[in-house]
């Protein structure tokens, strides 16, 4: 198997090789405008987009398969819309299976006549039971002019129409439960988003998907491959009715562990009020991963990676972090924030006790990476710790206070919380660490053995308050099976907030910034700050392994 660089990307890693296709490749994503795009879809855009347009001259087509007006609406076409050009797609074309409906009745009516098809009563129970046990239906034999008469009954929309389907005629008995005469119209009343109330009747996937990549002129359908018994009644439709055979690729469906990726459920729980919205950062969606902090780039790379791969498999969201941070490390600017909750305060004294005055230091944002620029540190005799890092420091050790220098501890006063004085079964620690005395020795240049501390320097502009929001998946359970009931699934709590105090340069940050809080994590600045009502700026955990 040959193998193809990813260099659209300008990435190194290796995707799967492509069956031989004469002439410039021409793809297509065919989203149902039914709810947001999710990372499964993802996968499914990117590698059409990145096999289209891995040479000159090919063509992504987006198609917007909007055959059953129940579950769709403008709304949702706008967003696929917008999903799409979030992740960096350009469709080369945008159609609509909807502007096919008069040649799709047409090429159903000529199925009609060629004997290919007939009308059945739709009582959708029964018809499932004569094909689950390979019987044909009683309609089976039904003439051409009584399906005729039928299926234009049907496009009447009257309730004797409604009680009708049509289906292909293809083998009943067939091993094959997808030739067992598929339904290839379907009557539907709700008002269509594109066509309004002109069309009763609407062609079900198994009919249109095959008419459209056929007449669009794509060169290479790809399918995920719980499909793959569906490729013969495919095939089956393109032969019925004269078109051109179109080439079928299939890849692996996407999935991960506690992560539900069906628009539908997702929309349930964006109804039930279980997240904010769409976008939510713990939703799988496009909009949600990136507002999480995933970086484009990188879910490009984890998608176009698992191209080969066509098992089936529950992925963990290890693995996907742990690509994104290979992508936003060498870009994300350092900075510091400080745990608001029992803030440590400190003064900081020269040796020979000489007042220490405020000084702003200018530090690489980013040591590994000089291009990013430089940030201020401010400093001042006095500084805040976190009560953590106060709690493990000695009397007489030395210590780092990160971007500055070292300092010895001289002094530690505590205070003694209540009702733990004498508790002797207590495990926690017995006070809590109310200030230190800390002797700067600049001169000291050994990092080696010291503890590393970050610190602010502890003046208004230069404790900025914010917000860290960390996540959980939404759903309890590795893997949901169909018997599961979503809203027993539900994890209890999803969202945690620790209060933080930031350094004075976080206050310019922009919406979207991925920045580092050092010895903390990754996040993603989703609200900025706003000078006047004094509200934390909030930010995202990005997750750097498991979660
Ligand atoms: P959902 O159940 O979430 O609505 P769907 O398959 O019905 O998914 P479509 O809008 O019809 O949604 O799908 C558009 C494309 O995305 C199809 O080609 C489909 O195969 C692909 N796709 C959907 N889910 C996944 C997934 N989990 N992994 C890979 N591809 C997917
Ligand atoms: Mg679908
Ligand atoms: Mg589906």
């Amino acid at each position: 198997r040959a193998k193809a660089a990813a260099s659209a990307a300008g990435a190194s890693y290796d995707v799967v090789a492509l069956p031989q296709v004469d002439g410039p490749m021409v793809t297509r994503f065919p989203p149902e405008p039914s709810g947001y795009l999710h990372i499964g879809h993802a996968k499914a855009a990117l590698l059409n987009d990145y096999f289209a347009h891995q040479n000159p001259g090919g063509v992504l087509i987006c198609r917007f398969d909007d055959t059953n007006p129940s579950n769709e609406s403008m709304d949702f076409q706008d967003a696929i819309t917008e999903d799409l050009a979030l992740m960096d797609i350009v469709p080369d074309k945008t159609s609509y299976s909807s502007d096919y409906f008069q040649q799709m009745y047409d090429l159903a009516i000529q199925m009609i006549r060629d004997g290919k098809a007939f009308a059945d009563d739709s009582e959708l129970g029964k018809g499932d039971e004569s094909r689950k046990n390979r019987l044909p239906s009683k309609r089976r034999d039904m003439g051409i002019q009584e399906t005729l008469e039928r299926f234009q009954e049907m496009q009447t929309g009257s309730t004797e129409g409604q009680r009708w389907c049509l289906r292909a005629r293809i083998a009943y008995d067939s091993p094959n439960g997808t030739l067992r005469d598929p339904v290839i119209y379907r009557c539907n009343l709700t008002r269509h988003h594109r066509t309004g109330t002109s069309w009763k009747v609407y062609p079900t996937y198994d009919f249109c998907a095959p008419i459209l990549d056929s007449i669009e002129g794509v060169t290479l359908a790809l399918r995920t491959n719980e499909y793959r018994d569906r490729n013969a009644q495919y095939e089956w439709m393109q032969q019925a009715l004269g078109l051109r055979p179109v080439p079928i690729w299939d890849f692996s469906r996407l999935n991960f562990v506690r992560t539900l990726l069906s628009k539908r459920k997702l929309g349930r729980i964006v109804k039930e009020g279980g997240v904010w919205d769409w976008s939510d950062p713990r939703m799988p969606t496009v909009r949600g991963i990136i507002r999480r902090g995933v970086a484009v780039t990188a879910l490009r790379e984890f998608i176009l990676k698992q191209g080969p791969s066509r098992n089936v498999v529950n992925l963990e969201w290890g693995t996907f972090w742990a690509i994104n941070k290979k992508h936003i490390d060498p870009v994300a600017p350092r900075h510091t924030a400080i745990a608001a909750d029992d803030v440590v305060y400190c003064d900081v004294v020269h040796r020979d006790g000489a007042p220490l005055d405020a000084a702003v230091l200018d530090v690489p944002k980013y040591v590994k990476n000089p291009s990013l620029g430089t940030r201020k540190v401010k400093t001042g005799k006095t500084i805040i710790l976190e009560q953590s890092d106060a709690q493990s420091v000695e009397i007489g050790e030395v210590i780092t206070l990160m971007n500055w220098g070292n300092a010895t501890v001289r002094d530690i006063s505590r205070t003694q919380l209540p009702g733990t004085a004498d508790d002797a079964q207590s495990s926690g620690p017995p006070s809590i660490v109310k200030r230190l005395v800390l002797e700067l020795d600049l001169d000291s240049r050994d990092f080696k053995k010291t503890k590393k501390m970050t610190w602010l320097a502890a003046v208004e502009e230069n404790m900025v308050p914010v917000e860290l929001m960390a996540f959980d998946h939404l759903i309890t359970k590795d893997k949901l099976e169909p018997s599961d009931v979503l809203e027993e699934c539900l994890t209890p709590v999803t969202q945690f907030t620790t209060k933080a105090f930031a350094d004075c340069n976080v206050a310019d940050l922009a919406k979207g910034t991925v920045v580092q809080f050092e010895r903390k994590a990754y996040y993603r600045l989703d609200v900025p700050y706003s000078g006047h009502d004094k509200s934390p700026m909030v930010f995202f955990e990005i997750p750097s392994s498991g979660k």
